[in-house]
C-alpha cells in the first residue's frame, strides 16, 4: 500500500474513532441525563403522593384517596397508583415485587425499577406512605420510557450522520492533504532515485519548502552533484591512463623503428655512396656510349633519391634535440621557398609568400624549422599533380593551445595552403603517424609529417589541419612568441 493511502487510512481511523467516542459519550450523557430527569421527577410525585396519600386516607377515607389519584391520572405523564404489601394477589392494591425490593420498602426506603423492556417499558418508584409502621400502603408513580428511547434511536441517527459527514470530510482532506504533502513528493523523491540509479545525474530536485523531505530533495541533489563530479573526475583519470599507456606504447613502437631504420640506413649508407659515385663516373666517361652513361645518369638519380629517403629516417630516428635561438621566422620561409623554387615551378606550381605584417620573434632551431617548412610545401607540391598556387603567410596572432588549459597566448602563425586533393576524413586522424602515406611507393615514406610535429612540439607549438577532398588543405603551424621581457618563451 502506498504511504499517502497508509497515513489517510491512519488519519481516518483516528478521526473516527475520536467521533464515535465522542458521539457515544455524548449519547450515554443525553440518556442518562433523560433518565434522571424522569427518575427525579417520579421520585419527587412518588414522594408528594405518599404524603398526600397517607393524609387524605387518615383523614377522609379511602375514597377521597382514590378520587384524588383519578384526578392526579388526568393528562399528566406520570401515572400513580395506590399499591399495597401483603394483599392477596387477586386484590386490586397487589403489587408484584422482588423480596429485595419489599424488604427496603420496610426499612421506610423508596424503590427504584424499570418494569418491562423496549417499547412500553416504564420507570416506577414505590414509596411507602409516611407515618405507617409497619409499612403496609405504598405510593406508585411510574412514567414511560418510551420518549427516551425514540430520543435515543433519534440520537444515534443523528450521531451515525454527523460522524458519516466529518468522515467524507476527513477522508477528503487527508487524500488532498496527503497527496500533497506526502505522496507528489515522495513520488518525485523515488523518481529521482531511479534516474540517480540509472545514472542521470544531470538532473535536480526542487521540492519546496522547509520539510524533512525536501531536506532529503537538497541531500540527494548534493550527492547526485558529488557523484557527477566524482564520476567525471574517474572518467578523467581513466581516459588519462588510457592515453599515457597509449602514448608509452606508441613511444616504444617509434623507438623500435627508429632503431630499425637507423641500422638499415647506416647499413644501406656506404653501398648507396658507391652505387652513386660509380654511376657518376659511368655517367660522366666520355667513352662509354650514351645509352650507358644515360642509364648511369638514372642510376645516379634513384640512388640521390634513396639517399634522400635514407636522410629521412635518419632524421626520424635520431633527431638531434633543438638548439633554440631567438629569430625571425621570415627569413627561414624564404630560404626554404628559394630553395624549391625551380622544383615548384616544374609542377607548375606557384610558391606565393604574403607580405608579413607582423612576425614575432620565436625561439627556434633554424635549421629543423627549414626542415618543416620545406616538408610541408613540399607535401603542398605534390599535392597537386596538376599545379596551383601555394599560399604561405606568417603572421602574429592569439592562439589557445589545444592540449594546455592555460588559455590565450601570443604565437605566431605559419600557414601553408594548397588548392591539391585534400585529405580524407578518415585519413585526417593518422597523417601524423609515422610510415602512413597515401602515397605510391617511391613517392612518399610517410615520415615527413611525423618528423614535423616533433620539431614543433620540442619548440613547445602544435600543428592544425584543415582540409577539404578536392578543394585544398591548410597547414597551421603555431609557434609560441618570445615573450617581450628576458627574450624567454611563453611556451
Ligand atoms: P609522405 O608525404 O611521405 O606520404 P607525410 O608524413 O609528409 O608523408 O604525409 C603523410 C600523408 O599525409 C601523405 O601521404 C598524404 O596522404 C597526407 N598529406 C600530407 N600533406 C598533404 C597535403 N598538403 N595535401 C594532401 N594530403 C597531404
Amino acid at each position: 500500500m502506498r504511504l499517502a493511502r497508509k497515513l489517510v487510512l491512519a488519519v481516518v481511523i483516528g478521526i473516527l474513532l475520536v467521533v464515535v467516542a465522542y458521539d457515544y459519550s455524548a449519547v450515554r450523557n443525553d440518556i442518562r441525563d433523560a433518565e434522571t430527569r424522569i427518575a427525579d421527577d417520579v421520585a419527587t410525585r412518588g414522594y408528594g403522593l405518599s404524603v398526600t396519600l397517607s393524609q387524605v386516607v387518615r383523614d377522609s377515607g379511602s375514597e377521597a384517596a382514590e378520587a384524588l389519584i383519578a384526578r392526579r391520572n388526568q393528562g399528566d405523564r406520570v401515572t400513580i397508583r395506590w399499591v399495597a404489601l401483603d394483599v392477596p394477589p387477586t386484590d386490586k392494591r397487589a403489587v408484584d415485587l422482588s423480596p429485595e425490593s419489599v424488604n427496603e420498602l420496610r426499612q421506610g426506603r423508596p424503590v427504584r425499577i424499570v418494569r418491562g423492556s423496549g417499547r412500553g417499558a416504564r420507570l416506577v418508584v414505590y414509596r411507602p406512605f409516611v407515618g405507617q409502621k409497619p409499612v403496609h400502603d405504598l405510593a406508585e408513580a411510574s412514567e414511560s420510557l418510551d420518549p427516551i428511547q425514540e430520543h435515543q434511536r433519534r440520537r444515534i441517527a443523528g450521531v451515525a450522520v454527523e460522524s458519516g459527514v466529518i468522515l467524507a470530510l476527513a477522508i477528503g482532506a487527508a487524500l488532498v492533504l496527503g497527496y500533497r504533502l506526502v505522496g507528489r513528493p515522495v513520488q518525485a523523491l523515488a523518481a529521482q532515485a531511479r534516474r540517480i540509479g540509472g545514472g542521470d545525474l544531470s538532473q535536480r530536485l526542487e521540492l519546496g519548502g522547509h520539510d524533512e523531505l525536501s531536506e532529503l530533495a537538497t541531500e540527494m541533489n548534493i550527492m547526485s552533484e558529488r557523484l557527477a563530479g566524482a564520476r567525471d573526475r574517474l572518467q578523467a583519470e581513466s581516459s588519462a591512463k588510457l592515453k599515457a599507456v597509449e602514448q608509452l606504447r606508441h613511444a616504444d613502437r617509434v623507438a623500435t623503428v627508429g632503431r630499425l631504420a637507423s641500422g638499415v640506413a647506416h647499413e644501406l649508407g656506404t653501398p648507396l655512396n658507391v652505387v652513386s659515385g660509380h654511376g657518376s663516373m659511368i655517367a660522366g666517361a666520355s667513352e662509354a656510349r650514351e645509352e650507358d652513361r644515360e642509364s648511369a645518369r638514372v642510376i645516379v638519380e634513384q640512388a640521390a633519391r634513396m639517399a634522400a629517403i635514407i636522410r629521412q629516417l635518419l632524421d626520424f630516428a635520431r633527431r638531434d634535440r633543438a638548439r633554440l635561438e631567438s629569430g625571425e621566422l621570415t627569413s627561414v620561409v624564404d630560404r626554404t621557398v628559394t630553395m624549391l623554387g625551380s622544383l615548384a615551378a616544374q609542377r607548375g606550381v606557384e610558391i606565393r609568400v604574403a607580405p608579413a605584417a607582423d612576425v614575432t620573434p620565436v625561439r627556434m632551431d633554424q635549421a629543423q624549422l627549414q626542415q618543416v617548412v620545406a616538408n610541408l610545401v613540399l607535401n603542398a607540391i605534390q599535392a597537386m599533380p596538376k599545379g596551383g598556387p601555394v599560399d604561405i603567410e606568417l603572421g602574429a596572432v592569439r592562439c589557445t593551445p589545444p592540449k594546455d588549459a592555460s588559455g590565450e597566448r601570443d604565437c605566431l602563425r605559419l600557414t601553408i595552403a594548397d588548392q591539391g586533393t585534400g585529405i580524407a576524413p578518415e585519413d585526417l586522424p593518422h597523417i601524423f603517424e609515422p610510415f602512413f602515406t597515401t602515397k605510391d611507393v617511391g613517392e612518399g615514406t610517410g615520415l615527413g609529417l611525423s618528423v614535423c610535429q616533433g620539431i614543433i612540439e620540442e619548440h613547445g607549438g602544435w600543428i592544425a589541419v584543415d582540409s577539404v577532398v578536392g578543394t585544398g588543405s591548410r597547414f597551421s603551424v603555431y609557434l609560441p612568441a618570445v615573450a617581450e621581457r628576458g627574450g624567454e618563451s611563453t611556451a
